[in-house]
């Protein structure tokens, strides 16, 4: 952020103000176990920048989070909804638990215990949740149900990522992964490379991962290798990624997928291919894993998956980063979409919410690509700049209070 405050020639206050989150609330979620037993669980919110609009962001369960995690992740969601243009500031939160480990009837106990504890901070003009790591729809319409009841009233616009059936979008669960595709057409086009029959390398199954193989395959390219927590696959002809998809629904591993050999999921990021999209967790491209990735093109669908470390060694060695902040900001504009017809109390159709999508993707990553080329910089700090610049705009011209 410092870099790119600095290039963006934003003043050392302003600049100063991004360094920080403006809010960080954390909670104690006690939580009554199936068991009887009550377990305390630990649960944050923050709000890292509110100027450009309310705070916007996911909330996770995961048994690893930490304060720090939570906040840099807000800090990313202030930058992502500046990148796309979307009227949000950047929040996060979540709850340092194991969702694997819970029955359902604990999972909403817990959802509905945490919405409280943070409820003085949601509403539609003030923070705004959707779903992230570990969390779906379900989890939202407990969200949504608790906030309602709370207030006594309907209030749609409190979250996105919500079912159908109380005002979500349908568009929203393959969001993320369309706006990766999206960038993925306009990194080709371009760097002049053709996407039919080229290669991609995926690590990731889930929510944007499994999407994601399938869109892939369906724009023309050869998936020909997939990893997830359990294994990964092979295949140098190109999986069918909607088998896949059906064998890993049935139960069955990555690796026993008879469409494709077996790969030691370490060796993934050695597979020959013309793009690698990490869609899992952070961290997953680190320092050694950079000095031997074989394609020249990453697309970050995942939130931070290229430590820092990584990022200068892919910078060194020529390979063209397309920056989460970017790469899966489809997720929180469909987010958006769904924010504005809660609001309206109006669906919008299926083919303007699509088309609308793709135009946010398209003038965000040519923004982008016109700006890191103009400053002869890597995409991510061009896309910091691009989104700091906003975010300072705003600062600015409210000034400060008092
Ligand atoms: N969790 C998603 C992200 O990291 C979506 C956030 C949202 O829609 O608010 O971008």
């Amino acid at each position: 952020m410092a870099a790119a405050a600095a290039s963006a020639g934003v003043g050392a206050g302003v600049a100063a103000m991004l360094q920080v989150p403006e809010r960080v609330v954390e909670v104690a979620v006690p939580v009554r176990r199936d068991s009887g037993e009550i377990e305390v669980f630990t649960g944050w919110r923050v709000h890292h920048n509110v100027a450009r609009g309310p705070a916007k962001g996911g909330i996770r369960f995961h048994p690893a989070l930490t304060a720090s995690e939570v906040s840099a992740l807000a800090a990313d969601m202030s930058l992502k909804t500046a990148v796309v243009d979307i009227p949000f500031g950047g929040g996060k939160g979540g709850v340092r638990c194991d969702p694997g480990a819970m029955s359902l009837g604990e999972l909403e106990r817990l959802t509905r215990r945490y919405t409280v504890a943070i409820a003085s901070l949601l509403g539609p003009d003030q923070d705004v949740p959707a779903p992230d790591v570990n969390t779906d729809e379900r989890v939202m319409a407990w969200l949504l149900d608790t906030v309602d009841v709370l207030h006594g009233r309907s209030m749609p616009a409190v979250v996105t990522g919500k079912p159908l059936a109380v005002g979500g979008m349908r568009l929203h669960a393959g969001a993320t992964a369309s706006g990766v595709v999206r960038c993925v057409r306009a990194a080709f086009g371009a760097l002049h490379r053709d996407l039919v029959g080229a290669r991609a390398v995926l690590q990731g199954f889930g929510k944007v991962g499994g999407p994601l193989a399938f869109l892939l395959q369906s724009a023309g390219m050869r998936v020909v290798a997939v990893a997830d927590v359990g294994g990964a696959v092979w295949n140098p002809g190109g999986l069918d990624t909607a088998g896949l998809a059906d064998h890993v629904t049935a139960g069955g591993s990555m690796g026993s997928f008879p469409g494709g050999s077996a790969l030691d999921p370490t060796e993934l990021w050695e597979v020959e291919a013309e793009l690698t999209v990490p869609a899992a967790l952070e961290g997953a491209i680190d320092a050694a894993v950079a000095e031997r990735l074989a394609s020249a093109l990453v697309v970050e669908a995942a939130n931070g998956p290229v430590t820092p470390a990584a990022d200068e060694i892919l910078a060194r060695r020529g390979t063209i980063v397309v920056p989460d902040i970017l790469a899966n900001a489809g997720g929180v504009t469909a987010s958006y979409f769904e924010w504005a017809q809660s609001r309206q109390g109006y669906p919008w159709d299926e083919a303007l919410v699509a088309t609308r999508l793709g135009r946010t993707i398209d003038d965000a990553f040519s923004t982008v690509w016109a700006r890191s080329q103009s400053l002869g910089a890597t995409l991510r700090h061009a896309a910091n700049v691009v989104a700091v610049e906003r975010i300072a705009a705003a600062i600015e011209a409210r000034g400060l209070f008092p």
